[in-house]
């Protein structure tokens, strides 16, 4: 990550930093963060950027520049309508410095009218303004936008490298939910989420329902609508763990009991079939409002 930040300062000081620029790489393997800094290199008014002394620096610090605009994907389908009055605006002149930025993370989620809109601005793009679109699913593209678009492709790092990492940031805690998320940033994102504590329950809930020590009906005390797509995630990982394991003999630590008991007590088809149970849910209630706990428990009763 650090070399492709100094090869974009290169960038700006020669003036060829390209006005599309894609970066691309595993989920939480840091392009968001990579992003963010490349534009706040991008608005930085002085020479030697980013300064982070400037009126454009302290306004980004601030998270209230005029002419940086942010659209998450993150948080559902980006539509049409918001990329029109995005490129309005950047279509007229920077009200501080010269430069506009237009970051758009995940931009996978925009739909194709979005894209469309997207790709007309990336043919004619407004004076001085330059788009960066984050991504882990870059075949979701529009091959016509991954044209337009310089790429940054970030490589995902070695277990040893992220653990190492890991330490040095001050964040070990985390490096025991290496079964759930192998990328830094998504280690990060799930402790900021707050569910790691449900995470690290999930293996001895599964245990103690194999084992028939526990009853369904417990194990989804606490179910809602607010956790239900974070445990759907974590049982997936959990079964695609151990399936993974059946195949490959490569297992974390964290699972040795869980997978021992599931794979004694269930074919691999069954598991197969319980991880496409499990993916087959979020989707359901992703798209309609139905009551979480009844959908969990008709779900785990067939584990
Ligand atoms: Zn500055």
């Amino acid at each position: 990550m650090e070399s492709l930040h100094k090869k974009a300062c290169e960038w700006r000081k020669n003036g060829t930093f390209h006005h599309a620029l894609m970066l691309t790489g595993e989920e939480g393997v840091g392009q968001d963060v990579l992003a963010r800094a490349l534009a706040d290199l991008l608005m930085c008014e002085v020479k030697a950027a980013p300064c982070g002394q400037c009126h454009s620096c302290q306004l980004m610090a601030a998270g209230s520049h005029p002419d940086y605009l942010f659209v998450d994907g993150s948080e559902g389908t980006i539509k049409v309508d918001v990329i029109r009055q995005l490129i309005q605006r950047v279509s007229k002149k920077a009200q501080v410095g010269k430069t506009k930025v237009l970051l758009f993370k995940d931009a996978h989620a925009m739909n194709i009218n979005a894209a469309n809109a997207v790709l007309k601005a990336l043919e004619e793009p407004p004076e001085n303004t330059f788009f960066i679109l984050t991504t882990s699913n870059s075949f979701g593209m529009l091959p016509t936008i991954q044209s337009r678009c310089q790429k940054m492709v970030l490589d995902s790092p070695t277990k040893e490298e992220v653990i190492a990492w890991l330490e040095r940031e001050g964040h070990t805690e985390v490096s025991d939910l290496f079964w759930l998320a192998q990328q830094p940033f998504h280690l990060l994102a799930l402790k900021e989420s707050g569910y790691d504590k449900l995470y690290r329950a999930l293996p001895e809930k599964v245990c103690s329902l194999l084992l028939g020590e526990d009853s369904v009906t417990n194990i989804v005390k606490g179910v809602d609508q607010s956790n239900i797509h974070a445990l759907c995630d974590g049982y997936a990982a959990l079964i695609h763990q151990v399936i993974q394991y059946s195949a490959t003999g490569h297992l974390p630590e964290e699972l040795t009991n869980v997978s021992n008991l599931m794979l004694t007590k269930r074919s691999i088809y069954h598991l197969m079939d319980r991880y496409k149970g499990m993916i087959d849910l979020k989707q359901r209630l992703k798209r309609s409002n139905l009551n979480p706990v009844m959908q969990l428990t008709h779900e785990l009763n067939q584990w």
